[in-house]
């Protein structure tokens, strides 16, 4: 997300609010959301179904199924991630050179 200050904009993670330094690696969604390197690292490990509906907030789609996974923070429940988006940004960090990650996708099992 971006905030706006006298001074200029600050970019933060959506999902922990942390401050983007400008160097560290990070994954923007639509509308100046990011997620940072942290987050999709937990959100990829703990990304689950639960009832309702959602919207995500990098692609910003509305109405997702609760049972398809996705992600949040109890700090910032707000913020969501569709496990659409957490295997694109995954995709696009693994690509990243200064990322120090690796993502390989899970084989489809349909
Ligand atoms: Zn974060
Ligand atoms: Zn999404």
């Amino acid at each position: 997300m971006q905030e706006y200050q006298d001074d200029g904009v600050t970019l933060l993670c959506d999902f922990c609010h942390k401050a983007w330094d400008g160097q560290a690696a990070m994954v923007e969604g639509h509308h100046g959301s990011i997620i940072c390197l942290p987050c999709l690292k937990a959100a990829l490990a703990e990304a689950k179904p639960s009832a309702g509906k959602y919207q995500c907030t990098l692609c910003l789609r509305v109405n997702i199924p609760g049972s398809l996974p996705h992600w949040s923070t109890e700090a910032h429940p707000q913020a969501v991630a569709c496990e659409e988006c957490l295997h694109l940004s995954a995709a696009a960090m693994t690509k990243a050179p200064h990322a120090e990650f690796q993502w390989e996708p899970p084989a489809e099992n349909i």
